[in-house]
């Protein structure tokens, strides 16, 4: 038997190339943020993670550039050997001190982190427990840890009760969830987790990649849920709001030592380039700077969300900038991404695995920068796509 084989018989995305509905990979041309080209064609872009707009801010630009001219393009080595700079250890006081914990560790991204930081804690006889919601970076450090892993109901209490209840006492218990769910763009009931975790002996870590930079005045959603205390470990990512590459753990320092000096992803991978570490500094700066970032995001982000559902969209949990539209079935949804595409609007079609069967959806997603007017247009083209493909 070749191995090879399920390469050479695997048809179904060739098929959907074929058919003109393939919506992976597409290489963009021009991207100013809010509007990119594809192909020559110009597309209002509501598919991306850049929540306040910094990738192209002028000061963020230019702190990247002038790190690259000074340090180069590559620290070419692991943290734990040449390829820690002063300004990695800048970032992670700076970080810890934003999210109000005692230190932060900075990876390279933020997959890395929940990989590195779940596998290198949960040991032989250790319990980790995700919600079915979590994000796939978090299951993967699950897999790759010598633990044993246990899912709850989709923020679900009761179900986290049950399932905590039948972990043997004595076992150490993470449970990790995210802030804001990616697809769903719901908000994790942190104070009742970090309740159930307190009766259980349970530690907890949020997953903030979608928060920072959007709910507790930038600072997450421990802070904004008013629970920072009861959270033991908060990770971020510098992917969205951030403007960057990489990603953060913050916490106790013997519990981040430990994992600094664990952690796999960190130790054998090289580091965050200069150019990355400097964009987050100035992130942070334009956060602080101009906080009026955060509150358009989130009111374009209410605006919308109200918009779709009086059009008779169905927007699923969503309470941030991520707003999904359900579809259902797989084909429809590629069929409705398509006519989108067409009329100008980027959005992201997201399919099983991602989402449960039958349940998939077009993400959208917001920007600080976004203007009126382009969101007046969306809906405008949503309407007439929604009414084509018999959404509404
Ligand atoms: N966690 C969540 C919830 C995410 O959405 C993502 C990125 N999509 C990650 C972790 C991984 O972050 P990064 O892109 O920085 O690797």
């Amino acid at each position: 038997m070749d191995l090879f084989a399920k390469c050479f018989e695997w048809t179904e995305a060739k098929e959907l190339m074929a058919s003109g509905y393939y919506p992976w990979f597409l290489p963009l041309d021009e991207t100013e943020g809010t509007e990119v080209t594809i192909r020559q064609k110009r597309l209002i872009m509501i598919g991306s993670n850049n929540y306040l707009g910094l990738t192209t801010h002028p000061k963020v630009r230019q702190a990247a550039i002038e790190a690259t001219r000074r340090f180069g393009t590559s620290c070419t080595g692991s943290r734990f050997v040449n390829g820690t700079l002063a300004a990695h250890l800048e970032l992670e006081k700076r970080l810890a001190d934003y999210v109000e914990k005692e230190t932060a560790l900075v990876f390279s991204t933020g997959y890395q982190v929940n990989v590195g930081t779940i596998s290198s804690l949960i040991n032989r006889g250790d319990y980790v427990i995700t919600d079915k919601d979590d994000h796939a970076s978090i299951v993967d450090g699950c897999h790759m840890s010598f633990g044993t892993m246990k899912r709850f109901r989709h923020s679900s209490m009761h179900d986290l009760d049950r399932v905590l209840g039948q972990i043997p006492e004595g076992a150490g218990k993470l449970v990790v969830v995210d802030g804001v769910f990616s697809m769903g763009g719901d908000i994790a009931p942190l104070p009742e987790i970090v309740a159930l975790c307190q009766a259980h002996n349970a530690r907890l870590m949020v997953d903030d990649a979608h928060s920072i930079g959007v709910l507790g005045g930038g600072k997450g959603t421990p802070i904004h849920l008013g629970c920072n205390d009861g959270v033991d470990l908060v990770m971020g990512t510098f992917s969205k709001s951030l403007a960057s590459l990489g990603g953060f753990i913050a916490g106790a320092e013997p519990v981040v030592h430990y994992i600094q000096h664990h952690a796999r992803s960190l130790i054998f991978s090289a580091s965050m380039p200069p150019g990355n570490v400097a964009a987050v500094f100035a992130a942070l700066d334009v956060m602080i700077e101009e906080p009026e970032r955060i509150a358009r995001v989130n009111h374009i982000a209410d605006y919308m969300r109200q918009a779709y559902q009086k059009l008779g969209f169905n927007t699923g949990p969503s309470q941030t900038p991520i707003i999904p539209i359900i579809i259902g079935g797989e084909y429809a949804t590629f069929h409705a991404w398509k006519a989108l595409f067409d009329a100008g609007i980027y959005t992201n079609p997201v399919i099983p695995p991602a989402v449960p069967p039958n349940q998939s959806l077009l993400r959208t997603s917001y920007m600080a920068t976004h203007t009126d007017a382009q969101m007046a247009t969306v809906l405008e083209k949503f309407e007439q796509v929604g009414k084509q493909v018999g959404l509404i």
